[in-house]
């Protein structure tokens, strides 16, 4: 499909239908979904009655805004009022949210067309796809592989242009890794910039839901339609929000030099030297393009994951104690008490990833082991934040691979959980400091598979994170390959 520019400038000159555009969508669904396994649901019936009402504001010479009539996937824990939202969950199966999430809400008020819900691993908890309770969605460029995930199904409908965009979430990387793994661009804003309202809770410290596109102009123009405060999360930010894709350059080219910090560490053992070659590539073509770089030491990086492991299991454990057969849809049948009934639906309803990190977040939490898990985690959460600060002291943009290799065989680390918390070592940082976070494509391994720079922003500087990853990818053609279907 094309880019949404492109698409809403055929849509003003009225040289196709919105109905035609999401036609088009619908169909590559059709005869991708059984190769890819994206989606969850295909809400095509929703999708034309979307479109339509966008064709008749045009036919009355409205004016329309740049998502209108654009096909886009929504990943799963997003509340969809009136459509099914199941998080990749037995537990969630029959549930259908009665209220929408606020950046839903925003999609449809801007006319963009929902094709459907996408995969994800149950309640976004890991980095594959594979704990998904319904299905397995594999990497368009080699069926055999994952898409990354917890957001792999959002990934993998964008790179297979099942739809123009995708919204994810992001807690430890579940947008960045799949971006990555997919060969697409995905962005996880500062904390705070989107609202989470509707977003069903894993981590609340650590949530953020950002978009998935083919090219960073498309990403931007994303973000845009769902940043700013909502009264409706606490935590949401009050903040002036700039028109990201309006100042996109080609070039880095400015008075002042634009500044970017290679973090020494992340260039350390376990990095697959294809992925380190290519980011190296990757930064000399933007010291070229008319930036500055030099190397940024932050020490305390790799005490990310396990901090996160801590962390992010501690707010699950609390976040996921509501589904107990009583508020929500599934209830496990043969309870003869209440007792059992909670402890039956829980057994049942959650997946093996889903209890192993409920068990992990309540053992921490424990009276006599708080201080020694929680609260040292977070002590290092702090330091981690700080060696951030210190950096963006020296620099305005810092650079790292995403992920530590390409995408992996479906199946290859299902049985060792820590070799799969590995891929996640680059972008959980990141969500612990709160920053924003972008993965671009920059490059192929020898197997045709992706490879992702990873670009991280000073809080709120989303704007110059468009900047740099936009005047790259101009540069580059990556982005112009498209996976064999
Ligand atoms: N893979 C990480 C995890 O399993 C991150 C998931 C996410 O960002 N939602 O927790």
């Amino acid at each position: 499909m094309a880019s949404i520019r492109k698409l809403h400038n055929q849509l003003k000159k009225k040289e196709r239908s919105a109905v035609e555009i999401t036609q088009e969508a619908l169909e590559r669904i059709q005869a991708v979904e059984p190769k890819l396994h994206s989606f969850l649901c295909v809400t095509a019936e929703h999708a034309l009655a979307q479109a339509k009402a966008v064709d008749a504001k045009i036919a009355a010479g409205e004016e329309i805004g740049l998502l209108a009539g654009i096909p886009i996937g929504i990943k799963d824990n997003l509340c969809t009022k009136g459509i099914p939202t199941t998080c990749g969950s037995r537990i969630l199966e029959n549930f259908i949210p009665p209220y929408e999430s606020t950046v839903t809400q925003k999609l449809a008020d801007a006319g963009a067309v929902m094709v459907g819900k996408t995969n994800l691993d149950e309640f976004a908890m890991g980095s594959s796809t594979e704990n998904s309770a319904y299905q397995v969605t594999a990497n368009p460029w080699d069926l055999s592989r994952v898409p990354g995930g917890s957001s792999g199904g959002s990934a993998a409908a964008v790179a297979g242009d099942e739809c123009v965009v995708s919204l994810g979430s992001d807690t430890g990387g579940s947008i960045r890794q799949p971006a990555s793994f997919c060969g697409v661009v995905g962005m996880k804003p500062t904390y705070g910039l989107v609202s989470r309202y509707g977003l069903v809770a894993y981590a609340s410290s650590l949530d953020q839901i950002g978009p998935f596109a083919r090219t960073v102009e498309d990403a931007a123009i994303l973000l845009n339609a769902i940043a700013g405060y909502d009264p409706q999360d606490s935590t949401s930010l009050k903040v002036e929000i700039p028109d990201y894709g309006i100042s996109l350059k080609p070039d880095l080219k400015a008075r002042r030099k634009i500044r970017i910090g290679i973090i020494e560490e992340t260039f350390a053992s376990g990095l697959d030297p294809v992925v380190s070659a290519a980011v190296a590539k990757a930064i000399e073509k933007l010291q070229e393009l008319g930036a500055e770089i030099q190397t940024v030491s932050c020490p305390n990086f790799r005490y990310g994951l396990p901090s996160y492991y801590v962390i992010a299991p501690c707010e699950a454990s609390a976040n996921l104690a509501r589904y107990d057969g009583v508020k929500y849809g599934y209830r496990a049948p043969d309870t003869d008490n209440l007792i059992s009934m909670y402890t039956n639906t829980r057994a049942t309803g959650f997946g093996a990833e889903v209890k192993r990190r409920i068990m992990i977040g309540t053992y921490a939490l424990s009276a006599g082991y708080y201080d020694a898990y929680y609260l040292k985690a977070q002590k290092v959460r702090t330091l981690i934040k700080q060696d951030f600060e210190q950096a963006f002291a020296k620099v305005d943009i810092l650079a790292c691979p995403t992920a530590p290799t390409t995408a992996f065989r479906a199946g290859e680390k299902t049985t060792d959980p820590l070799s799969m918390y590995l891929n996640d070592l680059m972008t959980i940082p990141v969500n612990l400091a709160g920053l924003p976070g972008l993965s671009v494509p920059c490059g192929f391994d020898a197997q045709g598979l992706p490879i992702g720079l990873q670009l991280i922003g000073n809080v709120l500087r989303e704007d110059q994170l468009f900047q740099v990853a936009h005047a790259y990818e101009q540069s580059t053609d990556w982005h112009l390959r498209t996976p064999q279907l």
